[in-house]
């Protein structure tokens, strides 16, 4: 049987969800941004170390304007069937340290819903636009050592726009989901 592991992939608006997933799915990547009107379900199959495993991806609609309120947006997110899913991509926009609030918040929320142990469920905090790194509010290293040691997160920088590391991330999210299910 293939498993199936339900991913959400959160974040402020036009941090790049829709472009990491089109990348991911498709190897396209559009300029004009159209934000997502409705929750969008995706179920690629994809195969690591031999066994097949079915992503079912969660694009979700942000619901308030940004600098939006987590809470409000988290709340709804539950109805959405979202607090139980096997592992979240919390994306930011490494130029924007308001996105990186954003991920903050939410990873807070994700703790706080679920038993409060940040080993509970795999969040990987992904930081896109990697390709204007020159307009970048932080370095990565700074970024990387508060995710990776404090929050205990994975940590990855990626740009949707030239398909630079979109495959990677989905690996190690599927690694480090598959690992803390072998560990249960
Ligand atoms: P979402 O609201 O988070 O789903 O954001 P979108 O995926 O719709 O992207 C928002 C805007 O950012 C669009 O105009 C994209 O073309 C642009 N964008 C997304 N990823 C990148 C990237 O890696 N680099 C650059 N330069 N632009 C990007």
């Amino acid at each position: 049987m293939v498993e199936t592991l339900k991913v959400a992939i959160l974040g402020a608006p036009g941090v790049g969800k829709t472009a990491i997933i089109r990348q991911f799915l498709h190897n396209e990547f559009m300029e004009v941004y159209s934000p997502t009107a409705c929750q969008c379900i995706y179920r690629p199959s994809v195969i690591l170390n031999d066994s097949m495993y079915e992503l079912k991806i969660m694009d979700v609609p942000n619901l308030t304007a940004f600098p939006a309120n987590v809470s409000q947006e988290w709340s709804d997110l539950k109805c959405r069937g979202l607090r139980n899913t096997s592992a979240y991509i919390l994306v930011y926009d490494i130029c924007s340290l308001e996105s990186f609030e954003y991920v903050k918040m939410l990873r807070q929320q994700i703790l706080e819903n679920r038993s409060g142990c940040p080993n509970e469920v795999p969040i990987l905090i992904v930081g896109n636009k990697r390709d204007q790194q020159k307009q970048r509010f932080a370095t990565r290293r700074t970024v990387a050592v508060l995710v990776k040691k404090t929050w205990k997160c994975g940590y990855i920088e990626c740009s949707a726009k030239y398909n630079w590391h979109i495959i990677l991330l989905f690996k190690e999210l599927l690694i480090s989901t598959v690992c803390r299910a072998c560990k249960h």
